[in-house]
């Protein structure tokens, strides 16, 4: 669909960037250096979008203050074929420095998800086994999801967030957006939904704006006051909702925070989640 969008476009694949200058939106156009197995080119542009991950070549360029900082965790996940194990429901277990996740995402599939405290860089040469090592005596259907998981079928990544947050997605004529720009940790499940949320942004208020008439300046201020004070209160919302659950290890520091959550009212925690996934596009 993005492909017959983009109409008679010039599409280029397999190309890494290598260097960025961002230009002026009133003045000079930006320049991007790619690398490729065709050699080195440079391309001229109106509007840079860097939406290249956590370890952005192009935030590294224009903000290189920012970086990934390692939580600490890291999740093993997989996709398993089941039709019993997982209701309808998102399935959520905590155990000390530990978060089990399991939902189902069609007929005859369920994603699940184990986030512990775990060095950085660590291998494990069976991750299948030292993940059911990890989860042995869980409650069902921990143990049973795993054991029924494919080792192809199972990955584990460290995870990183950025900081400290940017001052600004906009650098000239160049924007950040997704993990370029706030990279965050799983906890709320928001990294990849934030991103795309940034890309309609993109579409919506830079493109159909300057389309319109207004000036790019205008339309790139108006798409940072847009997305990054949201992206980075999801950002910090997820750290917090990490210190609730998969953070929280020792025998009383558990026990404190199942009380906690015994009596704690589930409206305000619910009404917070709700405000982020109630999103809708800008009209
Ligand atoms: C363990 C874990 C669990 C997660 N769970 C969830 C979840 O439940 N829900 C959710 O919404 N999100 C989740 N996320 C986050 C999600 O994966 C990311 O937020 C999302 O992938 C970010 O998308 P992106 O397009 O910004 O970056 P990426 O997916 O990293 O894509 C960046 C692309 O840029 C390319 N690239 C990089 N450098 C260059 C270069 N120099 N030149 C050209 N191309 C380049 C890369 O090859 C890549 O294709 C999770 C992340 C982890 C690690």
């Amino acid at each position: 669909m993005l492909r017959e969008a983009a109409g008679d476009a010039c599409l280029v694949t397999g190309a890494r960037v290598v260097t960025v200058s961002p230009g002026d939106p009133d003045g000079a156009r930006a320049s991007v250096q790619c690398v490729s197995a065709g050699g080195t080119k440079n391309y001229e542009a109106d509007l840079v979008v860097g939406a290249d991950g956590l370890r952005s070549t192009v935030r590294n360029q224009l903000a290189p203050a920012t970086i990934p900082h390692y939580s600490g965790k890291s999740a093993w996940r997989g996709v398993v074929a089941d039709t019993f194990l997982v209701s309808e429901d998102f399935t959520v277990i905590w155990g000390p420095g530990t978060e089990f996740g399991a939902v189902r995402i069609s007929a005859d599939q369920v994603y699940w998800y184990g986030y512990t405290s775990t060095a950085e860089h660590a291998a494990w040469p069976d991750e299948k086994l030292a993940a059911s090592d990890h989860f042995r005596g869980w409650a069902e259907p921990v143990p049973a999801l795993i054991e029924a998981t494919p080792p192809s079928r199972i990955m584990r990544h460290d995870v990183y967030s950025l900081a400290p947050r940017l001052r600004s997605y906009v650098h000239g004529r160049t924007v950040l957006i997704g993990d370029a720009a706030h990279a965050m940790v799983p906890t709320m499940g928001q990294g990849a939904n934030s991103s795309l949320e940034d890309g309609a942004c993109i579409g919506l208020l830079i493109g159909r704006a300057v389309n319109a008439g207004t000036p790019l300046a205008a339309a790139l201020r108006h798409f940072d006051a847009e997305r990054r004070p949201r992206t980075q209160r999801i950002a910090r919302r997820s750290r917090h909702a990490g210190l609730l659950g998969a953070d929280v290890s020792g025998h009383v520091a558990v026990a404190v925070r199942n009380t906690l959550m015994k009596v704690i009212p589930g409206g305000p925690a619910a009404a917070a989640g709700a405000s982020i996934l109630s999103w809708e596009a800008p009209p």
